[in-house]
C-alpha cells in the first residue's frame, strides 16, 4: 500500500475513536478544525509493516443523516476525501445502537472494517459477542479490540490494510424496506441509473433511500445535479409518503429506521450476542417474538395461522363467489336470449362473458385472501415467517430472503410471480438469486388460485381449507426440491449468510388493510379487463375458426358444437397434443386451456369456460362451470388433481418469463424455465394420474 492510503475512524460518540486514534498515531498527529466549522479534525500516521497510513478521526455520529454539524462533516469527508477504508468503531456493550451507523456505511458501499471496541466492558457486563458470526452475516471483517490498552490494534490494522488493497469495492448492502418502499426504491433506482444521477458519488440505491428519508443535503445536491430528475424523485417520494400515511400512519423516514433496526435485530437474534444475565429490558416486539418465533412453538403457530387464513378465505368468500357466478351466468343467459344466434352472440357470451366472467367471479375470494395477507404483512408477522423458514431454506441451497420472493409470488396463495421475481434482487449471491427466480413461479399465484378453487369446488368441495393448505405445501416442497436439484447441478456454489429485516410488530389499522387489499384486488380486476379480455377473445377466435364446412356438420345436434370446436385451430392444437397428454388425464379441451395458460394463467379458467360453453348444446341446463365439469364424463377427482399439479409446476406465464430473462440477464434462463418447468409438470402429472389409476381411483 502506498503512503496516500487514508483510513477514517468512524463511529458513535464515545465509542472510543479518539482513544484508538491516539493509540495508533502516538506522537505523529496534529489537530485542527474541519474547514468552516469548529469541529475538531485529528489526523496522524500509523506505520503498518513499514508502510505509512494516513488516519483521520471523524466526528462521532449516530447516523449519516444531516441533522448535526458532525454528521454533515462526516458525510462531506466521505464524499470529498474518499478514504480507502473506514474503520467503524462500535461499542460492543451497546451493539444494537452502534450497528445502526454501521449499516449506513455498508449501504453507502464504503469498504468497512469493524473494530469491536470495549470488549472488556462488554465482558464485565456478561455480554459475549461472536465476532465470527457477525462478520459472516455482515460480510465485513470484525476485529475485537480494547482501544485503551491497544489490544487487537495490530490485527485490526492488518484487516484494514487488506481491505484497502482490494481493487474491487464491496457491493453496497441492500436492506429491504417493506413492500411499499421497496417498490418505490426500485423505480427510483431505475431513474437514477438511466439518468446517471450522482452515480459517480453514491450507489443508486443509497441515493434513492436518502430521497425517501427526505435528506436535505442529498436533495440540494440532487437539484444542483439535475433539477428535473430531482423533482421527479421528490414526487415519487411524496407519493409513497402519502400512501404510507394513509395505510399505516407513518412516514418513510420512520419506516427506513424501523427496517434498519429490523435488520440489526435479525443479526443479533442469530447467536451474535449472548448475555449471561437476562435482566436487560425487552421491547414488546421481543416479547412477542419469544413466543411467535420460538423454536418449537413458532412453526406450529405458523401452520395454524396459515390454516386459519385458508379457512377464513374459503368459508367467508363462498357466498359472494356464488353470487358473482350466478350474476355472470344470468348475464350470459340474458344476452343469449336477446341476441340473434350467430358470431356476435358467440363472441359476447362464450368469448367475453364466460371468459372474463370466469376470472372476475373469483374477485371476492381473491379479496379475502389479500385481506388476510395484508393483515400478516402489516402486522410484521410475515417477516417472522421468512425468518423461521431460513433454516429450512439453507438446506436447499436457498436464502432466507428467497422466502419473501416465494411469499410475494403466492407462497401463501394469491400473489404474483412478477413482483416475487423482482424481490429476489435483495439476494446477494447470483446463484441463490437464479435458483429463486426459477422456483418462485411454482407458488400458487393469484391466477392459479381461481383454477384451484374451481376444481376444488367441482370435485373436492368437502375440505377446501385443508386442500388449499395441501396445495401450498406441495408447491413449496416442489420448489425446494427443484431448487436443491438446480443448486447441485447447473448453479452450484456456497450459500451466503442470512439476514432478514425484523421490524417491530405493529397493530394494523383497518383503513390500511382495506387500502392494501383493494390495491391488489384492483390490479387483478384490471388485468381481467385488459390482458385477459384480449387473450379470451383471441382464444375464442381460435376456438371458432375455421368453421366446420357444411358438408361435415353432423346430423345430431348434440355432436354439432363439439365437432365445430374440434375443427377449429384451437381444437386441432388440443387434439394434436392429446396423444401426449392423455397419460396425464388431459383431453383436448383441457389442452386448449393449458396452452392459453402460457400467456396468462387466468386464461385457463376462462378458456375452460369458453370451451365448455361452446361444447354445451343445451344452454338451459348449463350450470356454473364447476357443475359442468363435475358432470362431464371425462372428468374425475383424479383428473382434477393431476391438472392441479400440472398447473402448479408448468411454464411461468409470459410476463413472468420476460421478467426472469431481465433479472437473470439472459434469454437462456427464460427458455430454461419454460421447457424445464413444463417437462417437470408433465412428469409429475403423469405420475399422479397413473399412480391414482393404479390405486383404483
Ligand atoms: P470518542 O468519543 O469515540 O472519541 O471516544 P473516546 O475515545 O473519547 O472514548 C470515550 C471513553 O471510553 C473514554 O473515557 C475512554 O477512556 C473509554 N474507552 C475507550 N476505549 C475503551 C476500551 O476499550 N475499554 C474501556 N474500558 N474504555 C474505553
Ligand atoms: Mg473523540
Amino acid at each position: 500500500m502506498d503512503i496516500k492510503a487514508t483510513i477514517a475512524l468512524g463511529g458513535n460518540p464515545n465509542s472510543g475513536k479518539t482513544t484508538l486514534f491516539n493509540e495508533l498515531t502516538g506522537a505523529r498527529q496534529h489537530v485542527g478544525n474541519y474547514p468552516g466549522v469548529t469541529v475538531e479534525k485529528k489526523e496522524g500516521t500509523y506505520i503498518h509493516d513499514g508502510h505509512e497510513i494516513h488516519i483521520v478521526d471523524l466526528p462521532g455520529t449516530y447516523s449519516l443523516t444531516a441533522y448535526s454539524v458532525e454528521e454533515v462533516v462526516a458525510r462531506d469527508f466521505l464524499v470529498n476525501e474518499k478514504p480507502e477504508v473506514i474503520i467503524n468503531i462500535v461499542d460492543s456493550s451497546n451493539l444494537e445502537r452502534n450497528l445502526y451507523l454501521t449499516l449506513q456505511f455498508l449501504e453507502r458501499g464504503i469498504p468497512t472494517c469493524i473494530a469491536l471496541n470495549m470488549i472488556d466492558v462488554a465482558k464485565s457486563r456478561g455480554i459475549e459477542i461472536n465476532e465470527k458470526k457477525l462478520s459472516e452475516l455482515l460480510g465485513v471483517p470484525v476485529v475485537p479490540i480494547i482501544a485503551r490498552s491497544g489490544y487487537g490494534k495490530h490485527e485490526l490494522m492488518t484487516s484494514a490494510a487488506d481491505l484497502a488493497r482490494q481493487k474491487e469495492p464491496p457491493l453496497p448492502l441492500k436492506i429491504a424496506y417493506g413492500s411499499d418502499l421497496d417498490r418505490t426504491i426500485l423505480e427510483m433506482e431505475k431513474e437514477i441509473m438511466d439518468g446517471d444521477f450522482l452515480t459517480d458519488t453514491y450507489p443508486p440505491r443509497w441515493t434513492a433511500v436518502k430521497y425517501l428519508e427526505n435528506d436535505d443535503l442529498m436533495l440540494s445536491k440532487g437539484r444542483k445535479e439535475n433539477v428535473q430528475l430531482s423533482e421527479k424523485l421528490e414526487k415519487m417520494m411524496d407519493k409513497v409518503s402519502e400512501h404510507l400515511q394513509e395505510t399505516i400512519d407513518t412516514y418513510p423516514e420512520a419506516m427506513v429506521a424501523d427496517y434498519r433496526y429490523g435488520y440489526i435485530n435479525s443479526i443479533l437474534k442469530q447467536g451474535v450476542i449472548s448475555r449471561k444475565d437476562d435482566q436487560n429490558r425487552l421491547y414488546t416486539s421481543d416479547k412477542i417474538d419469544r413466543v411467535l418465533t420460538n423454536r418449537f412453538l413458532g412453526p406450529i403457530i405458523m401452520l395454524l395461522v396459515l390454516m386459519g387464513l385458508y379457512h377464513f378465505t374459503f368459508t367467508y368468500s363462498e357466498i359472494p363467489v356464488n353470487l358473482c357466478e350466478r350474476f355472470f351466468s344470468w348475464l350470459g343467459d340474458m344476452v343469449s336470449a336477446n341476441l340473434p344466434d350467430g358470431l356476435i352472440r358467440s363472441l359476447i357470451v362464450s368469448g367475453i362473458i364466460d371468459g372474463v366472467g370466469g376470472v372476475l367471479g373469483f374477485v371476492p375470494l381473491i379479496m379475502f385472501m389479500f385481506f388476510g395477507i395484508a393483515l400478516l404483512e402489516d402486522s410484521g408477522y410475515l417477516a417472522r415467517v421468512a425468518f423461521m423458514l431460513d433454516r429450512v431454506f439453507m438446506i436447499f441451497g436457498l436464502h432466507g430472503s428467497s422466502v419473501m420472493s416465494y411469499i410475494i409470488s403466492g407462497g401463501i396463495a394469491g400473489g404474483c410471480a412478477v413482483p416475487g421475481i423482482m424481490a429476489a434482487r435483495t439476494l446477494r449471491s447470483p446463484r441463490e438469486r437464479i435458483a429463486t427466480l426459477l422456483t418462485a413461479p411454482f407458488m400458487n399465484c393469484g391466477a392459479k388460485l381461481p383454477i384451484f378453487a374451481l376444481l376444488i369446488a367441482a370435485f373436492f368441495s368437502e375440505n377446501e381449507g385443508m386442500l388449499m393448505l395441501l396445495f401450498t405445501l406441495i408447491a413449496w416442497c416442489g420448489a425446494l426440491i427443484v431448487a436443491k436439484l438446480l443448486r447441485l447441478t447447473v448453479i452450484r456454489g456456497e450459500s451466503t449468510p442470512f439476514v432478514m429485516e425484523l421490524p417491530p410488530y405493529r397493530l394494523p389499522t383497518f383503513k390500511g388493510l382495506a387500502i392494501h387489499t383493494w390495491e391488489r384486488t384492483w390490479q387483478y380486476i384490471k388485468k381481467a379487463g385488459t390482458v385477459i379480455l384480449g387473450i379470451s377473445v383471441i382464444i375464442w377466435a381460435m376456438m371458432t375458426f375455421p368453421r366446420l364446412p357444411d358438408s361435415q356438420v353432423p346430423e345430431s345436434d348434440s355432436e354439432k358444437a363439439m365437432a365445430a370446436l374440434k375443427y377449429s385451430v384451437a381444437g386441432r392444437i388440443g387434439t394434436a397434443l392429446e396423444s401426449v397428454t392423455r397419460i396425464a388425464g388431459f383431453d383436448w379441451r383441457t389442452n386448449i386451456a393449458l396452452v392459453g395458460g402460457f400467456a396468462a394463467k387466468e386464461v385457463v379458467v376462462s378458456a375452460l369456460g369458453t370451451a365448455y360453453s361452446m361444447g354445451d348444446v343445451d344452454p338451459e341446463s348449463s350450470g356454473s362451470l364447476a357443475d359442468t365439469l363435475a358432470s362431464e364424463p371425462g372428468w374425475s377427482p383424479l383428473t382434477a388433481m393431476s391438472l392441479i399439479i400440472f398447473i402448479m409446476f408448468y411454464s411461468p406465464c409470459f410476463v413472468a418469463v420476460i421478467c426472469i430473462v431481465k433479472e437473470a440477464g439472459s434469454w437462456k434462463w427464460g427458455l430454461f424455465s419454460m421447457i424445464f418447468n413444463t417437462t417437470l409438470a408433465y412428469l409429475f402429472a403423469v405420475a399422479v394420474f397413473q399412480a391414482g389409476k393404479a390405486a383404483g381411483y
